[in-house]
């Protein structure tokens, strides 16, 4: 009898995390028609996927993620134009993702609320390297995603634990209340925390140095990324964004000929990569950190 319920444990293990897998790649193929379509203000709808040489619809049996950009070699069946290795490299990468979401947050009620927004990270990540914007029409929808979930889990019983700013100071010294509205209370600090500094910054470097330093998209996108995860993850997920762009930024000039360069980098990159490893790993980070670095 166990080891029959051993076998049952085991099939549905690993059925869950295949059928994420899975998941993630058809995920990643919706994402590639947002990344490619919305900075140009197309529709994400109509009409079905055609390949940007020949025009020529794609064929669902040519539109398999990953598989089909691997079969056809790299380029269109019609017209022999290359297919960029981006297309499978999304694909791949929103899958490796939605597993590791899965792992890290476990298959709750909260998973999809982490994969929609680890997706809509993904999305603004690649925009923002291949236009250098970061559009309102994913931002904006994306506070809004962030309050509906900040109510909604506050809400849900079992689930009180799911936002860790609220058992954390300034929340937890707010008095009585219902969870709902100090979790909107958190969103909104968390929002101010992640849009309100950057938009500082960018006002500081503005007025001292007269160029434009901090995009608008990214304040946007900060009240969003803030509002969901709070204002301590915010912290990090800021500082986290602004080490590794450092970082990317050392590298870019170092390899470029011309070192006076001023260099160009999306901080949305950044930005998106920091929020998705503080959604995932942020309690941990922090808690490692007030343990090594903050003496009691
Ligand atoms: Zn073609």
């Amino acid at each position: 009898m166990s080891f029959f319920l051993m076998q049952a444990d085991t099939f549905y293990f690993w059925f869950g995390y295949i059928a994420i897998f899975l998941f993630g790649a058809a995920i990643g193929s919706f994402l590639n028609v947002v990344i490619h379509r919305v900075p140009r203000e197309d529709s994400i709808i109509f009409p079905n996927s055609a390949c940007p040489g020949c025009e020529k619809p794609i064929k669902p049996y040519d539109n398999i993620p990953i598989i089909s950009w691997l079969l056809l070699g790299a380029k269109c069946r019609n017209c022999k134009e290359p297919i960029s290795v981006r297309y499978p490299g999304v694909e791949l990468l929103t899958a490796m993702l939605f597993l590791l979401v899965a792992w890290a947050i476990g298959f709750t009620w909260f998973l999809p609320a982490a994969l929609i927004f680890t997706a809509v990270m993904i999305s603004l990540v690649f925009i923002d390297a291949e236009h250098m914007i970061l559009p309102d029409v994913i931002t904006f929808p994306l506070l809004g995603f962030a309050v509906i979930v900040r109510i909604i889990f506050a809400l849900v019983p079992g689930y009180e634990t799911t936002f860790s700013d609220l058992g954390a100071y300034p929340l937890n010294a707010v008095g009585d209340m219902p969870l709902w509205l100090l979790s909107l209370i958190g969103a909104a600090l968390g929002g101010l925390v992640g849009g309100g500094s950057l938009w500082l910054v960018g006002e500081i470097w503005k007025r001292l140095r007269g160029v434009e330093a901090m995009g608008l998209g990214d304040v946007k996108m900060m009240f969003g990324v803030g509002a969901l995860l709070g204002w301590r993850l915010t912290l990090l997920t800021i500082f986290l964004a602004a080490f590794t762009g450092a970082l990317a930024g050392v590298l870019v000039i170092a390899r470029s000929k011309d070192k006076d360069m001023q260099a160009q980098i999306p901080f949305g990159i950044f930005l998106g990569i920091g929020a998705v490893a503080a959604l995932l790993f942020g309690e941990q980070l922090v808690s490692w950190y007030v343990e090594t670095f903050i003496p009691r």
